[in-house]
């Protein structure tokens, strides 16, 4: 785990990385929020993120965020971009103000439902494959329509945009086409469905000026603020 003095000089390397991305592409800096990725690392990640000035913290787990989120800053917003199993939906709901990962129709009616129940509202993106990657989860682009159609009966479910992961490869045209076809999968989205899906979860250490240049509004960074992870 990294000194608090570390994170903040990683910090402002990342924010320096985003803000060249954004100028060479003519986005404004403030259109893309660094969300850092705090999974594996001890409870006082989450704690430097909060000093340092950042909103949220993302992680992959329920079981990890339920443990963490007690120990940490109570403003700080908690955001699952990991797999949600549906019978953790509740867990879920409990532990996050955020879901990036709605990759089902049917884990879409089943958080909605709950959250109701629940009597929460909580954010939501639809996570999609747009890299076709067998290794990785969310809907596939054909089922996307659907899973937006779960969603948006449900009041207690606002849902702001998609979430994608590249597929690891050494070739950075993998990660751009990735992010060009989750960009162009949520304009089909609104025409389709009338609604505005402003927000676009693409971007991690490796790949994140492609994901700026492809219309990122949020990038997803772990290891380049906290270190390499220890093996799971
Ligand atoms: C771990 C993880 C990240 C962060 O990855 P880094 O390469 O360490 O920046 C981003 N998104 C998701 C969904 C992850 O699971």
């Amino acid at each position: 785990m990294v000194t608090y003095d570390q994170f903040t000089a990683h910090c402002e390397a990342v924010l320096e990385r985003l803000a060249q991305a954004c100028q060479a592409c003519g986005r404004s800096p403030s259109s893309v929020r660094l969300l850092p990725v705090t999974k594996t690392h001890p409870f006082e990640a989450a704690e430097f993120a909060h000093r340092f000035g950042l909103a949220s913290v993302g992680e992959n787990r329920v079981q990890e965020a339920l443990i963490k989120r007690p120990q940490s800053p109570a403003g700080l917003r908690w955001e699952l971009i990991g797999h949600l199993q549906s019978n953790k939906a509740k867990q879920a709901l409990q532990a996050f103000d955020v879901l990036q990962s709605v990759d089902s129709a049917e884990l879409a009616a089943r958080l909605g439902r709950i959250a109701t129940e629940l009597g929460l509202t909580r954010e939501v993106y639809v996570q999609v494959n747009s890299g076709d990657d067998p290794a990785k989860f969310g809907c596939d682009l054909a089922e996307a329509p659907a899973v937006l159609e779960a969603l948006l009966p449900h009041p207690s479910l606002k849902v702001v945009g998609l979430m994608a992961i590249a597929p690891l490869s050494d070739d950075p045209a993998v990660a751009r086409r990735t992010f060009a076809e989750l960009r162009r999968c949520r304009d089909s989205l609104e025409a389709r469905c009338g609604v505005k899906l402003p927000e676009l979860s693409m971007g991690m250490s490796g790949d994140l000026e492609i994901a700026v240049a492809e219309g990122s509004t949020c990038v997803r960074v772990g290891s380049a603020l906290y270190g390499s992870r220890p093996a799971l």
